[in-house]
Formats: C-alpha cells, sequence, structure tokens
C-alpha cells in the first residue's frame, strides 16, 4: 500500500526523522490559512498524489504553466496557486498521459537548499537484507541515475540480526560527501528512518530530495513509502491513510473480494486459479504475440459467485478484447466453475471472446455444461492450444 507525501512525513517524524513543518489543505483557503500559521516568508505548495515526478510534471489544462511543486512568496501567492491545482489533473512521468486529478495540497515552509542528495530504504530481493541505497544525485529519479551513473550509487546492506548501526549511517555519510555537524544529524536521521521501516513494516522509504540547509541542517523535502500487504493488519493507523481515490478502482473492487488482482496493459483479460499458473498463462500469451490485461488468481476455493466476480471484474476494464479462463479444477470441481462462468457470461452479456481451458475433476460435465449453454465458448484443451485460439479470435474480431 502506498501513502501520501505528507502522511510519510507525519509516520517519519514520530521515529524523529527531520522534516519541515507544514500542514494539509483541501480548499485554496485553507491553503493560505496554512501558511499564515507557519509563518515565514517562503513556502512550498505540493500536489499530493500517489506518484512521483511532479516538480517536473505540468497540468493537463496548463501545459505552458509551473509543475505540481511551486515555491512562493506571499500568502495571496500560495491561495492563487492552490486554485490552479486543486481539482487539476497532474501528469507525470509516472502518472502515464491520463495524470491525476489533485485533491489535496500539503503547504510546507520553504527552505534554503544546498545540496540535493537521494537516500531510501529498500528490501533488497537477491540478499533478503534491508539495503540503504544513496547518492549525491538527489531530486532526479534514482532509476535514470543507476542507467547513467551506476557508480554514483552507494549501497549497504543490513544484517538483521544487528540492524542498522551507526558506522552503516556513517559510511553512507561519508560516500555522501557530508563534512562536520552534518554527520551526525545525519546519522541521527538513518538510524530514525531505519527504526521507522522497521517498525511500521514498511517495505520502500524514499527520500527523494533529501537536503542540506545553508545553516547546516538535514531535512526530508519529500517522503515516498510503501507498506507491506500482509503485516497491514498490525498497523491499523497506517490502514486508515489508504486513499481509494489513488488506487485502481478494480483492484480496490477486487480486494473487497478478496481476489488477487492486478490492472496490467494489454488486451486480454485472464481468469486463472493458482499464482503460478497465472503467471505461466500470461506468459504464454505473450508467447503468442498478445499481452495480458491483468493478472488475476480466483484461488484454490473459489466458489460460483467468486468465478462471476472475477469475471464482471475482467470485463469492467475496457482495454479487454478477449477472456482466457485457465482452471486446474482439483479442489474445484470444473462443472462449478462452468456453472459460474455460464452464469456470469449471461449477466455480463458477455461481447468479446471466451477460450475456457478446463481441466480436472468433473471435466467432462464442466465442458458439457458449457457446449449445451448455446454461449459462444471456445474450448480448449491444453494452455498452448488456449492461448493461441485467444490470440487469434481477438485479432479475428478486431
Ligand atoms: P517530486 O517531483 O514529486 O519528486 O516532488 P519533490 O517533493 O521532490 O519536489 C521537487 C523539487 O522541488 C525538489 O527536488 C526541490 O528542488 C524543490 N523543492 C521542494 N521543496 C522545496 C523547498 O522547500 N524549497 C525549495 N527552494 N525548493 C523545494
Ligand atoms: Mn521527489
Amino acid at each position: 500500500m502506498n501513502i501520501h507525501e505528507y502522511q510519510a512525513k507525519s509516520l517519519l517524524k514520530k521515529f524523529g526523522v527531520a522534516v519541515p513543518r507544514g500542514g494539509v489543505a483541501y480548499t485554496p483557503e485553507e491553503a493560505a490559512a496554512v501558511a499564515r500559521e507557519l509563518g515565514g516568508s517562503l513556502w512550498v505548495v505540493k500536489s499530493q498524489i500517489h506518484a512521483g515526478g511532479r516538480g517536473a510534471g505540468r497540468f493537463q489544462d496548463k501545459p505552458e504553466g509551473k509543475g505540481g511543486v511551486r515555491v512562493v512568496k506571499s500568502l495571496d501567492d500560495v491561495a492563487s496557486n492552490a486554485k490552479e491545482m486543486l481539482g487539476h489533473v497532474l501528469v507525470t512521468k509516472q502518472t502515464g498521459p491520463a495524470g491525476r486529478a489533485v485533491k489535496r495540497l500539503y503547504i510546507e515552509e520553504g527552505c534554503d537548499i544546498k545540496r540535493e542528495l537521494y537516500l531510501s530504504l529498500l528490501i533488497d530481493r537477491a540478499t533478503s537484507r534491508v539495503t540503504v541505497m544513496a547518492s549525491t544525485e538527489g531530486g532526479m529519479e534514482i532509476e535514470e541515475v543507476a542507467h547513467s551513473h551506476p557508480e554514483k550509487i552507494l549501497r549497504v546492506a543490513i544484517d538483521p540480526a544487528t540492524g542498522m548501526q551507526g558506522f552503516h549511517a556513517r559510511r553512507i555519510a561519508f560516500g555522501l560527501g557530508l563534512e562536520g555537524k552534518q554527520i551526525g544529524t545525519a546519522t541521527k536521521f538513518m538510524l530514525a528512518m531505519y527504526e521507522a521501516f522497521i517498525a511500521l513494516d514498511a517495505s520502500v522509504v524514499e527520500i527523494n530530495p533529501l537536503v542540506v540547509t545553508s545553516a547546516g541542517d538535514v531535512l526530508a523535502l519529500d517522503a515516498k513509502m510503501n507498506f507491506d500487504d500482509n503485516a497491514l493488519f498490525r498497523h491499523k493507523d497506517v490502514e486508515e491513510m489508504r486513499d481509494e481515490a489513488e488506487e485502481d478502482p478494480t483492484e480496490v473492487e477486487a480486494a473487497k473480494h478478496a481476489l488477487n488482482y492486478v490492472k496490467l496493459d494489454g488486451n486480454i483479460g485472464c481468469m486463472v486459479n493458482g499464482a503460478g499458473l497465472a503467471m505461466a498463462t500470461m506468459d504464454i500469451i505473450k508467447l503468442y504475440g498478445s499481452a495480458p490485461a491483468n493478472f488475476l488468481d480466483v484461488g484454490g476455493g473459489a466458489t460460483k459467485e467468486r468465478v462471476t466476480t472475477a469475471f464482471k471484474l475482467i470485463m469492467s476494464d475496457p482495454n479487454v478484447e478477449g477472456i482466457l479462463v485457465n482452471i486446474f479444477g482439483g479442489i474445484m470441481r470444473c462443472d462449478v466453475i462452468a456453472e459460474g462462468i455460464v452464469a456470469a457470461a449471461r449477466e455480463v452479456s458477455l461481447h468479446v471472446p471466451l477460450v475456457v481451458r478446463l481441466e480436472g475433476t468433473n471435466v467432462k460435465l464442466g465442458k458439457k455444461i458449457m457446449a449445451e449453454s448455446g454461449l459462444p465458448i471456445l474450448s480448449a484443451d491444453n494452455l498452448a492450444d488456449a492461448a493461441e485460439k485467444i490470440v487469434k479470435a481477438v485479432k479475428e474480431a478486431a
């Protein structure tokens, strides 16, 4: 699960990570009130969406205008810039061309930036360890740094038995070229960040940029946090930060039915039981020249109702031009699956080709139910046959 920048900062702050003062706003008036409360003469008005690249992004209705992060010098400018952002669609490198409507703003006190650095904690699957990544090239996307200047990325893996120690943090601080009292401040910053990561079951904490101010302070100007969904049950406060408006509506609906659904970019909807079989099904669709519209594992104990719900979810994606159902009935009986498919196809008045590959318990009965339904369901005997049939049917229908 993702959260907004302002939420990440409030969580990190509780653990002692240094962040600028700020407040959230839903209207231009609130934005000006937050700025007045903060005081000073420099503020940053920041669009809150679950995507990065906001600073360099542009609003759809004003492509010649400024981005989603703006430094302003008066309360009037806080309000007028807030007005230009709220309710408007921000397009960034990470949102794709459709962009995201900005519904919340974060108003922060401005600061005098001397250096912009990059700092993150993530789980490195290769070493199975929480790893610190840092770079002197802050402010820009780390993927770009990794591509053009891989030598500029520092990595330190943390042994879970000891957790992060002062020497880990100092190694990073020296690598970033910090000096004098900045080293102690940055060390404290990193230890607090690590504590938050572990205590909150995070999967990513990314600070980009981490800045050094003219006064020598080390601050998180931006913060991104991701969490391990399987551990959310023990972090109700984090779970309450969920902003469903920022999530894919189909994925939100799927989660309500405990279906493992992930939206993808292709045109062939997939319904499969078992994650491994679902992955194999997506691969074989690619092998035959098309692309999956989703990953969907209906699970081992799917009922007729679950199959119907899953089917409706797939059909609600406007990119779907064909559906491939691949079910191996081990615990599940093929006749139950077939009944679910037939009922769902009728209910949604199916208008795209459907190929079904059923195998396992009661397969004969399952195939009979589909054949006698009068629906244009194409039956397949194995995985390759199924993929070939659906790719061909979609091409012919186009
Ligand atoms: P992102 O573009 O979505 O990653 O949003 P960021 O929060 O990283 O903001 C983008 C850029 O805005 C930063 O890299 C900074 O250069 C700039 N910025 C953000 N906050 C401040 C601030 O308080 N003062 C100044 N001068 N610039 C800021
Ligand atoms: Mn950033």
